[in-house]
């Protein structure tokens, strides 16, 4: 049987519920970016460096805070019950100060390095514009045009039980099974998993799900 992986498919600006960050200064730090060994091209956003302050769009939050930043934000009981859990994947869980209408929120926060891997996926079922693809990291200068279903090509080579992959960047964050069911038992709240092969996406036109 194949290993199944899910996506996560919050909408990063949606506070119908829970509310959304950002990082309270727009000049916040910023480190380097991870290059590709293959095609020396830039395969990660610039690291977003300490202070670690955003604002939110509500009081109400969940386990999980999505917003500007790469990856997310998440509560002090995920990361309690996630260092309990035999998942890898997160660490260096960076305490951040949330503040809502200027006012701290009292309750801890962390911002988790997700790892970025190449996991490389079936191009068949991507397209790209400008199509130059790469060895390393697959992608190479080719800029995602629509994604018709994630299908990993080599799913039983991912140790990892979240993480990022490099074929399609930083914006789409992928989780094993394992890391799903964690999920779906601890009612972890603000988070959205769909089955990867069942993930669509274009370039301009966004798709809510
Ligand atoms: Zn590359």
């Amino acid at each position: 049987m194949s290993k199944e992986f899910y996506i996560i498919v919050n909408s990063l600006f949606d506070d119908s519920s829970f509310g959304y960050g950002e990082q309270i200064s727009e000049n916040f730090n910023t480190g380097k970016a991870q290059f590709c060994e293959g095609c020396n091209l830039p395969v990660s956003m610039l690291e977003w460096l300490p202070p670690y302050e955003i604002k939110v769009s509500k009081k109400e939050l969940g386990d999980f805070i999505f917003g500007t930043y790469t990856g997310f934000i998440n509560s002090m009981k995920f990361k309690v019950q996630y260092e309990q859990s035999n998942l890898t994947g997160l660490s260096g869980f960076k305490e951040v100060d949330v503040y809502h209408k200027k006012k701290k929120i009292s309750e801890s926060f962390f911002y988790p390095n997700i790892p970025l891997i190449n996991a490389f996926v079936n191009l068949e079922l991507i397209k790209f514009e400008d199509e130059n693809l790469c060895d390393i990291c697959q992608k190479g200068s080719s800029i995602l045009n629509h994604i018709y279903s994630v299908v990993f090509v080599n799913p039983e080579m991912i140790k990892e039980d979240i993480f990022f992959t490099t074929a399609l960047g930083q914006a789409h964050i992928f989780v094993s099974e394992k890391f799903k069911e964690f999920i779906d038992a601890a009612r972890f709240k603000n988070i959205k998993l769909l089955k990867a092969s069942d993930f669509e996406w274009d370039s301009l036109n966004p798709i809510e799900y």
